[in-house]
């Protein structure tokens, strides 16, 4: 059996009874693995003509030499494309390493208040004003994890929040303890999401209007990050919103995961 990937279920059989599956699931963990490879170095190579294609727009759209109007049109088109492939490229490697469950999660003491200070001020960066944007902490309790992970996790659904409300919405960042769980979450008074729609959203590339997502700079991947970065903190994510009011993404961390504040 050396060599074979082997998946075990227990399921419920007749009365009182359970009966155990196994499936040989070698080739399929095969063909996952090399799917994942060929992401992660497709990513790997087109970075680098990427920063050198940024690299000369950036030169050029800086030369007092490019005169014409539609000269000046195009170089701005092609440095806003260049900047979303790389965003997108950066979101693929980002998620390659996520998926690589060899990667273990470099576990430290993470201090989720800083942290979301830090957010808050990205937020108010992003929005530049066009939004309210409030902070509440309630919990002086720290988590045990990845900081750069929670920090990627966070701050997708924080751009997310502001990319999908209104100028003059409001948005809400908060860390507080409920029922000896973590809670972290955030909201917003946003378009909504449709209840058909919430299963699906952190699949790859799942969007509910593609060309919003586009426009507002979403590469398709962040909530697919945001469920790796979970599942490797053991956490869960639960979404309410209500189309036209808002959303708000909960993010519940078992109580394992915290450390109290003071220690
Ligand atoms: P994207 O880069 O397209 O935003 P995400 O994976 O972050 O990709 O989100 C997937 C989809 O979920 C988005 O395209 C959008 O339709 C929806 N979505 C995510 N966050 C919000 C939000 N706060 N309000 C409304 N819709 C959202």
């Amino acid at each position: 059996l050396q060599g074979l990937i082997i998946s075990l279920q227990l399921v419920p059989y007749g009365y009182n009874q359970k009966l155990l599956i196994s499936r040989d699931i070698t080739r399929f963990e095969k063909i996952e693995t090399m799917r994942r490879d060929f992401i992660a170095n497709v990513s790997h190579e087109l970075r680098t003509p990427l920063t050198v294609i940024g690299g000369f727009l950036e030169t050029l759209s800086a030369d007092d030499n490019v005169s014409s109007s539609f000269n000046k049109r195009a170089l701005a088109l092609m440095t806003e494309q260049t900047t979303r492939m790389q965003r997108l490229i950066e979101d693929l490697l980002i998620l390659s390493r996520l998926e690589n469950e060899q990667n273990k999660v470099n576990e430290k003491i993470v201090n989720v208040v800083s942290l979301a200070q830090d957010l808050l001020q990205d937020a108010e960066s992003l929005s530049a004003g066009r939004h309210q944007i409030k902070l509440n902490v309630a919990s002086q309790d720290q988590l045990l994890g990845s900081e750069e992970e929670l920090r990627s996790a966070f701050g997708n659904l924080v751009s997310n929040a502001i990319r999908y409300t209104a100028d003059g919405g409001e948005i809400i960042i908060s860390w507080e303890k409920r029922h000896d769980q973590g809670l972290f979450f955030v909201q917003d008074s946003g378009i909504g999401i449709e209840p058909e729609h919430i299963p699906r959203l952190t699949e790859r590339f799942y969007r509910i209007d593609n060309s919003r997502s586009r426009e507002t700079g979403g590469t398709g991947l962040g909530l697919a990050i945001v469920k790796h970065v979970l599942n490797r903190h053991e956490a869960r994510l639960e979404v309410i919103s209500k189309v036209g009011k808002g959303s708000r993404f909960n993010i519940w961390f078992p109580a394992k995961r915290l450390v109290s504040g003071n220690a």
